[in-house]
């Protein structure tokens, strides 16, 4: 897996990209989507063992290609079942990929960015500043890592790892569409959630380009709270932001928009405005996911009580609002929502590593 900066990463292309890249290189694009099956459906990275690609083909992609993986260098279970796994760029660059099992579903939440611009006053990743935007290969890494580690696809993915999905738009479309591909991981659109907190303009471009399932991290249901926890609300305020995500939620499947709000005890989460949220999505098809707040060190908020999480939640309900407290998982790796920095013990590298090359030599195909 070296750095080979005038080369291709293989893992960088979408089913378009590898079908124009056979025929740049003589062989036909039916030849481009098997080479991607290889890769995504059947994690196989070993040029050798594509057989049913012409020898002419298999060469040219090895003088003028590579396929970079991104590494898992540590994993880190949960009591409850979550695992985190850091996965090491070719720039050594760091970033965190959670699996949540949950009875039959599995799913991965996966990082869009290193670091986050975005500076939520109460998420962890924003303390560690912007770095960089994952690239497409780095994104759907992740997926091709998880898969061989479950030794399945993932039935559900969430981008609501490290980053502001919205904010590196091509890639992240590009991998989500590798993501629901049946020659890829054939998981289906509603299954995958884009969480944003809210940039207007690439939410009103994504659902012609990628028709996913829709989270908004609201978290206060005024444009004065909201401007302080979550700044990209002074950009594109409410009043921009509500009508955006019906106009992503209409049409003929019947969806809902999933609000994301994060309980912070003596901030957001009284009565007042349990009130004024429900006439915030007065007429938008919505589902409320309340998430107790994940302390980190050096954070000035608090968990709010149970009482008062329920008593939110049941004045939500009563106003005939779907509304669920979410389950903190992972909690004790600092896998939890909003804790993704990187800060991990070294388990077993070397078996990890082994477990690697296995699955590079196709030893997980399916
Ligand atoms: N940037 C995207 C993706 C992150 S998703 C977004 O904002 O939607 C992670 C979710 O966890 C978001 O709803 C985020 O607001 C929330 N979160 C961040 N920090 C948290 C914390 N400390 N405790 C609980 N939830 C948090």
């Amino acid at each position: 897996m070296s750095l080979a900066s005038d080369k291709m990463n293989l893992l960088d292309l979408d089913k378009s990209g590898f079908e124009n890249l056979a025929v740049e290189f003589g062989a036909k694009p039916f030849h481009g989507r098997n080479l991607l099956k290889w890769i995504h459906k059947h994690g196989v990275i070993d040029l050798e063992q594509m057989t049913d690609l012409p020898k002419s083909f298999r060469e040219a992609l090895a003088e003028k290609t590579y396929i970079a993986v991104p590494e898992i260098v540590f994993e880190q279970p949960s009591l409850d079942g979550t695992t985190k796994w850091v996965l090491e760029l070719e720039d050594g660059q760091r970033i965190e990929t959670v699996h949540i099992p949950e009875g039959d579903r599995s799913t991965i939440c996966v990082s869009s960015q290193v670091g986050c611009a975005l500076d939520c006053s109460f998420c962890s990743t924003a303390q560690q500043g912007f770095n960089r935007n994952l690239t497409t290969g780095e994104i759907i890494g992740q997926i091709w890592q998880a898969t061989r580690e479950l030794g399945r696809s993932p039935t559900n993915v969430v981008m609501m790892g490290m980053g502001e999905p919205l904010a590196n738009f091509g890639p992240v479309t590009a991998a989500m569409k590798l993501m629901t591909d049946d020659l890829a991981y054939m998981i289906a659109k509603a299954r995958v959630t884009i969480s944003t907190s809210g940039i207007v303009p690439a939410l009103r471009r994504l659902k012609d380009e990628c028709d996913v399932s829709l989270a908004v991290s609201l978290h206060a249901p005024t444009n004065e709270l909201r401007d302080e926890l979550v700044p990209i609300n002074q950009k594109y305020p409410l009043e921009e932001l509500i009508p955006a995500c019906k106009e992503f939620v209409s049409g003929e499947r019947k969806r809902k928009v999933t609000w994301e709000y994060v309980m912070l005890d003596g901030v957001n989460d009284s009565i007042a405005h349990a009130k004024a949220l429900i006439r915030l999505l007065e007429g938008v098809p919505s589902k409320i996911n309340l998430i107790p707040f994940n302390p980190f060190p050096g954070t000035r908020y608090t968990t709010s009580p149970r009482d008062k999480v329920d008593a939110f939640r049941d004045r939500l309900v009563r106003a005939g609002i779907v509304t669920i407290t979410r389950k903190t998982r992972g909690d004790d790796i600092d896998a939890a929502c909003g804790q993704l920095v990187g800060k991990v013990r070294d388990k077993s590298r070397r078996q990890l590593r082994r477990d690697q090359s296995v699955a590079a030599q196709g030893g997980n195909a399916q």
